[in-house]
């Protein structure tokens, strides 16, 4: 058994957790760091798992964030393959899988989330897989054969990206949705209808307002799945199941030590926990946002909360001050969504007529709250800005692409 310690230990080495030890060092920190992490690879980008990566264009290499010079120029104590089974405040230390125990000053929570699993009967078959880390898109690859026939379940954006990915390679792909759009949880009909009409001419199947009771075996392998059992009675039939149905947050070490909970480790505008030395950043953590509390699952917030958390171990604190954004990857189609859409009561549609795509304006009261933008990156530039001011603007100005989004940007600032 060792016993270690550092200044500040970072549990999760995802994007939030690297962020932070880089941004950590980048702000002047001179104590010691650890990231300690689950997982064997170095901190990689998730984003290409469900696109290039899948795809197979891109090699792992090419995934990592950093190289290993890198952690070592910056003297950040990598610690793979380890998970912390336990978080003990009171004595300031987290207990490991493998005995040991690794003391901290600060503690940082960047323990992200795990794919939601469906409690179903034959669940546990193989050949059905989920998204999250690279060795998923490992066990999942081999599978992609041209004329197997993949039934995604959920209409979400991995389920979506997996479809375009796996359609074009040839496979027979239907989504089952049980809300009646895809997309639903996070862009308005609008964006879900375009998305909809995008797959279904890609020759992807949805199966919309339709739930999975189970999963039957394969004929001849009744280790292996071999079909899907809809709610409405239809069997498809599957040589592979994606369940792609959302993310848990990974919140047991800060359940068990007593850390306040919301949807996700709750935390303030500066990242910080019901503890005082300890912050949580990333997808495991539910913050305060336009008057709301949200638990955000994007590599751009990642990032924000990494550097707020560098701020305020570096003892200058800024808060969470960015407009949250997204993106997504499937076909030709690059969709980069800004702000939350929440409670929005309008839907404008701008063409763009120069890179052929449009944004989707939400609107609250008059004032421009999120915005979606399909193959329309300058737009996107100025959707950011115009979300960033709540601008209040005229819906016939928006719509129309005479209109230049900047002059609607300038008279307001
Ligand atoms: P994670 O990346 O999940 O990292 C958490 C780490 O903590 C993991 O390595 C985990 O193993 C480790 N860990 C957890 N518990 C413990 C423990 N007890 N002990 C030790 N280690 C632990 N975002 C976008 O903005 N755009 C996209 O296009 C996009 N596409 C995506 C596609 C896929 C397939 C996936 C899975 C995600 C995608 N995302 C996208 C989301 C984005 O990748 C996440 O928001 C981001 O990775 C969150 O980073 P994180 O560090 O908070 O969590």
């Amino acid at each position: 058994m060792v016993a270690s310690r550092a200044d500040v230990v970072i549990v999760g080495g995802g994007h939030a957790g690297s962020e932070l030890a880089f941004r950590l060092r980048q702000g002047g920190f001179a104590g010691s760091v650890a990231l300690i992490s689950a997982e064997s690879h170095l901190p990689y980008q998730r984003p290409p798992l469900s696109k290039a990566f899948l795809a197979g264009e891109i090699t792992v290499d090419q995934l990592l964030i950093r190289d290993t010079d890198s952690y070592e120029k910056a003297e950040i104590g990598w610690y793979p393959s380890m998970t912390v089974t336990a978080l003990e405040r009171s004595a300031k230390r987290l207990r490991l899988g493998d005995g040991s125990v690794f003391g901290y000053g600060k503690l940082v929570l960047a323990t992200g989330g795990r794919p939601r699993l469906l409690a179903l009967p034959g669940a546990a078959l193989n050949g059905i897989f989920t998204m999250r880390a690279i060795p998923d898109v490992d066990a999942l690859r081999p599978y992609l054969v041209r004329g197997h026939r993949l039934v995604i379940v959920g209409g979400g954006y991995i389920g979506l990206e997996v479809a375009a990915v796996a359609v074009k390679r040839g496979l027979a792909v239907e989504i089952v949705e049980f809300a009646p759009r895809v997309l639903a949880r996070v862009a308005g009909p609008k964006l879900s209808a375009f998305y909809a009409a995008a797959h279904q001419a890609a020759g992807v199947t949805l199966r919309l307002n339709t739930g999975v009771d189970g999963f039957g075996p394969l004929v001849g392998d009744p280790s292996h799945v071999g079909s899907v059992l809809c709610n409405d009675g239809t069997i498809l039939p599957a040589d592979l199941v994606l369940v792609a149905a959302g993310l848990v947050p990974n919140v047991e070490l800060a359940r068990e030590a007593g850390l306040e909970l919301g949807n996700g480790i709750a935390v303030d505008q500066f990242c910080q926990t019901s503890d005082a030395d300890i912050l949580a950043i990333g997808d495991c953590a539910e913050f305060p946002l336009g008057g709301r509390r949200v638990r955000l699952e994007s590599v751009p917030n990642a990032a924000e909360q990494a550097r707020v958390a560098a701020s305020v171990l570096n003892g200058a604190p800024k808060a969470y001050g960015a407009v949250p954004w997204f993106w997504s990857d499937q076909y030709q189609l690059k969709l980069q969504s800004v702000g939350l859409n929440h409670g929005y009561d309008a839907e404008v549609v701008r063409p763009v007529t120069s890179e052929g795509g449009f944004v989707v304006f939400y609107l609250k009261a008059g004032r421009v709250i999120a915005a979606d933008c399909v193959n329309a990156i300058s737009e996107f530039n100025y959707a950011k800005r115009l979300v960033a001011q709540g601008a209040d603007i005229d819906a016939g100005d928006l719509a129309d692409p005479a209109v230049e989004l900047k002059s609607l940007l300038l008279t307001r600032a």
